[in-house]
C-alpha cells in the first residue's frame, strides 16, 4: 500500500492554556467580574487571569504537584477557581472539581478515589474541609482560596492561596504535551451507587469549547457578557470558562449567592447578555423578578438544561421577558453538551405556538456528537418523532470509560446515556425520561417529564415531580408530588381536573400529594429516588 500523503500544516496540539493565552493576547482588556465569598466584587481582565494562572502553576510546581496528579477544588464560581482550572490543567496535572453540596462522606470517597494531592477551597467550606480532612490520607495540603487578611483560624495547617502565588514571578511557559493528556476530573452526582469519575482531556475540552460556542449551540461571541449560574463544580460549568476564553467574552461569576435577588442585581449591574443554569435556579430568579415587577435590560438568552425545561418556564422567559431560551441536553459523560434547541430557517414562518413546540424539545446534536435511539432488542429505531428508545451517543468529547474502571460501558462503540428519547425526522431529540424514571403502566410507558410539564403550567404549582407507585393491575401508575405556591389552597381534585384534555387519559396521575419541599440532588435536580422511597407503599386514593 502506498504511504499516505500527509498534510503540511503545523502540528499544534489542542491544549487548554491556548484558550487562555488567546483571550489574554486578543481580548486582554475584557473583564472578568466576580462576587467573592469575602463579600465584595472583584474585577480584573483576561490578561490578569493568564498572568496569575502562570503564577499559580509555578506555586503548585513548588509544592511538588507532578504530571497527571490530581488537585481538587471545592469552590463556587469565581476568578480564583478559573485560575485553578487553567493552571492545574495547563501544567499537566488534573483539576478535580468536587461538588460541595454532596454529603461529607461522599466527598471523602471522591477525594480518596481520585487520590487528590491538594484541595483548594473557598473559605466558607472550612467546616466541611475540617470534617473530611482526617478521612483523606492522600491530601498533603489544604489551600484556602483567599488572602492573608481573610485566612480563617483552623486546626488544620492551611496554605494561603494569595501568599502562594504572591512569591512567584509568573515566568512559567505553558508546557507542550500530548493533546490527549488528562486535564480535568468530575464525578457524576450518582443518584444510585458510588459516584463515578469522568476524566476529560485537553483535546476533548478544547473541541467541546469550539462546539459549544457555535451559533446553533450557545451562540457565543466577544460581544457577550456571560454569567454561568451552573456551578464550576458541575461538569465544568458546561464548558463556559473555556468557551468564554475561546470567543473572548466578558465573564461574570456569581459566587455563592444564587438566589433570585443576587442574580438579578448582578445581571443588571454587569450588563449580562447570556446565562446558563438548571430549571430550579431560574424558578427562583423568575419569582423574584416578577415580585418586583422588573425587566431584564440586557439579558438576551439563556441555556436551560440539566433537567427538562418546563414549557411554562420557556414561555415566561420568551413571551413575558423577551429572553430567548436555548433548551439543552447533556451529561457529565458528554462534557456535557449533546443537543441544543434552535429553530431552523423554514420554521420562521410557523405560527408562534408551533415554534414553541419545537423549542420545548432538547434540540439537535452539535457537530462532534452523534446520536441514535435503540429498542429493547438493540435494534436502531426510526427518527419519526414517535418511536422512543434508549439514547446512545458517541464522539470525541463522549466518555470511553470511567476513571479507574476496568471495563468500558460502551456498546459497539456507543455510550448508553441512560435516557429515553424520541428523535424526529429533522433530528430534534425529545427526552421522555431517564430510563429509571419511566413509568411502566400496563406494558406501556408514561413519560414522567410530560406529566410534570402539565403540572408546571398550573399557575398555583411551584414544583411537581411524577413518580411510579406500584399497582396490582397495571404494575406501575403515576403519582404526582406537588409543592404549591405560597398561599395556594389548590386541591387534589383541581389538579387532576387540570389534566383533562392535556394528556391522554391513562397518563393522568392516579393521585396527587402535597409536600412542602421536593428533595433535590447536589446539582439541583429533583431527587426522584428519595421520593420513590418515601412513597414506596403509597396506595392511591380510590
Ligand atoms: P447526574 O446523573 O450525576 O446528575 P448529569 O448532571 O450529567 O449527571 O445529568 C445528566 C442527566 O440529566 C441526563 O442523562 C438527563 O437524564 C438529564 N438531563 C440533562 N439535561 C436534560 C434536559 N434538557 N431534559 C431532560 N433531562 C435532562
Amino acid at each position: 500500500m502506498a504511504t499516505p500523503l500527509l498534510g503540511q500544516m503545523m502540528a499544534a496540539p489542542l491544549l487548554i492554556p491556548s484558550l487562555l493565552t488567546h483571550a489574554a493576547r486578543h481580548h486582554g482588556d475584557t473583564e472578568i467580574v466576580s462576587r467573592r465569598v469575602e463579600g465584595d466584587i472583584h474585577r480584573y481582565t483576561w490578561r490578569d487571569a493568564e498572568h496569575r494562572s502562570r503564577q499559580l502553576a509555578q506555586a503548585l510546581r513548588r509544592l511538588g504537584v507532578g504530571d497527571g496528579e490530581r488537585v481538587a477544588t471545592l469552590a463556587w464560581n469565581g476568578y480564583r477557581h478559573l485560575e485553578l482550572y487553567y493552571a492545574i490543567s495547563g501544567m499537566g496535572s488534573v483539576v478535580h472539581t468536587v461538588n460541595p453540596r454532596l454529603f461529607p462522606e461522599q466527598i471523602a470517597y471522591i477525594v480518596n478515589h481520585a487520590e487528590d494531592r491538594y484541595v483548594a477551597f473557598d473559605i466558607n467550606f472550612l467546616g466541611l474541609i475540617e470534617t473530611i480532612a482526617p478521612q483523606c490520607p492522600s491530601v498533603q495540603g489544604w489551600i484556602a482560596m483567599t488572602d492573608r487578611a481573610h485566612l480563617p483560624a483552623s486546626r488544620l495547617p492551611l496554605l494561603c492561596y494569595e501568599d502562594l502565588i504572591g512569591v512567584e514571578d509568573g515566568n512559567f511557559p505553558w508546557p507542550s504535551m500530548d493533546e490527549n493528556t488528562a486535564s480535568g476530573l468530575c464525578y457524576t452526582s450518582g443518584t444510585t451507587g458510588h459516584p463515578k469519575g469522568v476524566l476529560y482531556s485537553h483535546r476533548s475540552t478544547v473541541l467541546h469549547a469550539f462546539g459549544a460556542a457555535l451559533p446553533d449551540a450557545m451562540d457565543m461571541s466577544a460581544r457577550d457578557a456571560v454569567l454561568p449560574v451552573v456551578p464550576m463544580f458541575h461538569v465544568n460549568a458546561w464548558g463556559l470558562p473555556y468557551s468564554s476564553a475561546l470567543v473572548g467574552a466578558k465573564l461574570v461569576f456569581p459566587g455563592k449567592d444564587l438566589d433570585g435577588k443576587s442574580l438579578y442585581e448582578l445581571f443588571e449591574a454587569e450588563g449580562v447578555t447570556f446565562s446558563a443554569g438548571v430549571p430550579t435556579v431560574w424558578l427562583g430568579l423568575l419569582t423574584y423578578v416578577k415580585s418586583i415587577g422588573a425587566r431584564f435590560s440586557t439579558l438576551e438568552r439563556t441555556v436551560i438544561g440539566g433537567s427538562a425545561c418546563p414549557p411554562a418556564m420557556l414561555r415566561t422567559f420568551e413571551v413575558d421577558y423577551g429572553v430567548r431560551v436555548i433548551h439543552a441536553w447533556g451529561m457529565s459523560e458528554m462534557s456535557p453538551l449533546g443537543t441544543l434547541c434552535h429553530l431552523r430557517k423554514h420554521h420562521r414562518d410557523l405560527p408562534a405556538e408551533a415554534q414553541q413546540h419545537i423549542l420545548e424539545k432538547q434540540g439537535t446534536a452539535i457537530y462532534g456528537v452523534d446520536l441514535k435511539i435503540v429498542g429493547p432488542d438493540g435494534e436502531e429505531l426510526p427518527w419519526d418523532g414517535k418511536a422512543f428508545g434508549d439514547l446512545y451517543a458517541r464522539g470525541p468529547w463522549v466518555l470511553d470509560r470511567y476513571f479507574r474502571a476496568d471495563t468500558s460501558p460502551l456498546v459497539d462503540g456507543w455510550f448508553p446515556t441512560g435516557d429515553v428519547a424520541t428523535i424526529d425526522p429533522e433530528g430534534y431529540v425529545q427526552i421522555t425520561d431517564r430510563s429509571k424514571d419511566v413509568i411502566k403502566s400496563g406494558g406501556e410507558w408514561i413519560s414522567s417529564i410530560d406529566v410534570e410539564n402539565v403540572a408546571m403550567a398550573h399557575p398555583e404549582i411551584h414544583e411537581a415531580a411524577c413518580i411510579a407507585i406500584r399497582h396490582p393491575k397495571w404494575e406501575e401508575r403515576p403519582l404526582l408530588v406537588v409543592v404549591r405556591k405560597p398561599g395556594s389552597t389548590l386541591t387534589r381534585e383541581a389538579v387532576l381536573a387540570f389534566y383533562q384534555g392535556r394528556v391522554v387519559k391513562w397518563w393522568i396521575p392516579d393521585d396527587v400529594v402535597f409536600v412542602d419541599e421536593i428533595p433535590h440532588t447536589a446539582t439541583g435536580k429533583m431527587l426522584k429516588l428519595k421520593l420513590r422511597e418515601a412513597f414506596r407503599d403509597y396506595q392511591a386514593a380510590p
